[in-house]
């Protein structure tokens, strides 16, 4: 378990998430609930960064002794060029999502949105990786974090594609892997259908599902939105009229959230009671 630094007078360890907006982050209530499971004393706070102030307040959570950060949009690029050293899947996707005071004051960027992602596909939808054929919809932030997880699982194939097709280019060949290709949304058609199908586009926050031709979708297809919504989002909605089995990104979130409990505080809680039950 972390101890916490010399000089901190009381026993509660300093954890937060950090992104603009942030006040709906769920982050809050899955770390507490973690933190209970092993009678941990932690105070974890949101703060609200415009991408402006994101390196000042990052320094001044550290500075004022606290241990780890979770980094939401739109900083996880800066996250990264902060951080002094990486951990693999940060270095290859070059955003983090997870910042880490060393003992030694040091900043240290990880990132677990892959890792998160796959333990929900392999463990919570028994869906898992190895052989599959996947797509991935988008090209931002949460698409470079999800990609190196998703390869190291064994896909055999996996493509990504975006409205702004550059973006899924440069994304493909920072990555550099024989499995991984990108293509233009309007070659899509030619495609077969896939057994997982990745939104990974902020159109669901929009209300919106990006266009999609219905070839890519199969009775056998998972289309996994990494939106975490109330209901079903309008790419699940599509979807599932295809016939596909849907799932959100709830159970990616509480998985992420958890590595990163296992990088702070040295054990990864049990997530089942937050994937089954809803956290209050
Ligand atoms: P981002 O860096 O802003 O990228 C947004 C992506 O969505 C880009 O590829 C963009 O395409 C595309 N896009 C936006 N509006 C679209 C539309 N109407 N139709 C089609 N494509 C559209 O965001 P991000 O960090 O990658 O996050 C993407 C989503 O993943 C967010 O909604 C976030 O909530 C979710 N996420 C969930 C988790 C989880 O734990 N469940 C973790 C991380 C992220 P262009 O490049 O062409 O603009």
């Amino acid at each position: 378990m972390h101890s916490n630094d010399p000089g901190t007078k009381d026993a509660t360890t300093r954890c937060g998430v950090i992104g603009h907006p942030i006040s709906h982050s769920r982050s809050p209530r899955i770390h507490r609930a973690f933190a209970e499971q092993i009678r941990l004393a932690l105070d974890y706070v949101l703060i609200d960064a415009p991408p402006e102030k994101f390196a000042t307040r990052v320094k001044a959570f550290f500075t004022r002794g606290g241990h780890g950060l979770n980094v939401t949009l739109p900083h996880k690029a800066a996250a990264f060029e902060l951080a002094d050293q990486a951990g693999k899947d940060a270095r290859q996707a070059g955003v983090a999502n997870v910042l880490t005071r060393l003992s030694d004051g040091r900043l240290r960027a990880d990132n677990v949105d892959g890792t998160g992602l796959v333990r929900d596909l392999a463990c919570n939808l028994h869906s898992p990786l190895a052989d599959r054929r996947i797509l991935i919809v988008g090209a931002g932030g949460a698409a470079a974090g999800i990609m190196p997880a998703l390869l190291d699982a064994g896909v055999s194939e996996a493509i990504i594609t975006n409205c702004t097709r550059g973006r899924a280019d440069a994304l493909a060949q920072r990555l550099d892997k024989p499995r991984l290709v990108a293509i233009s949304l309007d070659s899509l058609p030619d495609w077969n259908a896939f057994d997982l199908v990745i939104n990974a586009t902020s159109a669901s926050l929009q209300g919106k599902r990006p266009t999609l031709p219905e070839a890519i979708i199969g009775k056998h297809t998972l289309a996994y939105d990494l939106v975490y919504a109330d209901r079903a989002t309008p790419f699940m909605e599509w979807a599932d009229s295809l016939g596909a089995r849907t799932a959100d990104g709830r159970g990616m979130l509480i998985e992420q959230a958890a590595d990163s409990f296992r990088i702070w505080h040295g054990t990864r809680p049990d997530t089942a009671p937050l994937i089954n039950h809803q956290p209050n």
